[in-house]
């Protein structure tokens, strides 16, 4: 039980990479708070799912997008527990298309919920982590915020946007005993991509050296790793998670 005594934020574990992010945690001894913005039930099953591993758990219901929901939400576990050891920064929403078709409202709404959630979250975390001169900060980006995708530009710049954010966070950080890196996986099986056609989902497979799609759990070892004191001189590193699809 190597987070034992410790307490875990996981945005968007509602389903999907946070969902298992958070079953790992839990399953290492962490008390892990489940967020969600609109899925309660899902929320709900994922306590259950944590419950019934044998650990504990509890749904935190607020969208990142909302500073003041996110303040008030992390305000209420700090009055539960009295900390937040660790911070996994996982919520993310894709709207794609062509550059040339692109709306300004899934621009801002992109941008609101995978980058500007992720500022609102740690900044109202590392309070409490400052406090207690230690803290694990995991950020989730993307293999497309590395190499790039047509029809997902703005998806992209917010997941490179999050790996200077956490290298400038991490450096910030460091003298007060915090780590932060990102996980950036690959393509994996969720509810996100479940949607893609075959055709596009061959045409990925065929740039996996490995072989295979992954899941969400090969995600959920890493932040593992990330959260636990094994990783404790490691900060503001990128680690890949993607079949070697891009190296
Ligand atoms: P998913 O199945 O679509 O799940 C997204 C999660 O984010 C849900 O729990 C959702 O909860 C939550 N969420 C969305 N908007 C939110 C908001 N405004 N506030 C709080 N929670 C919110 O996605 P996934 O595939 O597990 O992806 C998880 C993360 O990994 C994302 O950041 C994604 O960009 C990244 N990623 C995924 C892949 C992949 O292949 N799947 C690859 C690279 C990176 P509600 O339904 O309650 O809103």
């Amino acid at each position: 039980m190597i987070l034992n005594d410790k307490i875990a934020l996981v945005t968007g574990a509602s389903r999907g990479i946070g969902r298992a992010i958070a079953l790992s945690l839990a399953k290492a001894g962490a008390f892990v708070y489940v967020n969600y913005s609109a899925s309660a039930d899902e929320a709900d099953k994922t306590v259950s799912l944590i419950e019934e591993q044998g650990g504990r758990g509890q749904k935190t219901g607020f969208n990142v997008a909302t500073p003041a929901d996110v303040e008030g939400a992390v305000q209420t576990i700090l009055d539960e527990k009295g900390k937040i050891d660790i911070l996994v920064n996982n919520a993310g929403i894709a709207r794609d298309t062509l550059l040339m078709r692109l709306k300004e409202e899934d621009l801002d709404a992109v941008f609101a919920v995978n980058l500007k959630g992720i500022f609102h979250c740690t900044r109202a975390v590392i309070k409490s982590m400052i406090k207690n001169r230690q803290g694990k900060i995991v950020n989730i980006s993307s293999v497309v915020g590395e190499m790039g995708n047509a029809g997902q530009s703005v998806y992209s710049a917010t997941k490179a946007g999050i790996i200077g954010f956490t290298r400038s966070v991490a450096r910030e950080l460091a003298p007060r005993g915090i780590t932060a890196n990102v996980v950036s996986p690959g393509f994996i099986i969720t509810e996100m991509t479940e949607g893609l056609p075959d055709s596009v989902r061959e045409a990925y497979l065929k740039d996996i050296p490995l072989g295979r799609f992954g899941g969400p759990d090969d995600i959920a070892s890493m932040v593992l790793f990330l959260c636990s004191d094994q990783s404790s001189y490691v900060t503001g590193q990128v680690f890949r998670v993607n079949g070697g699809m891009y190296m």
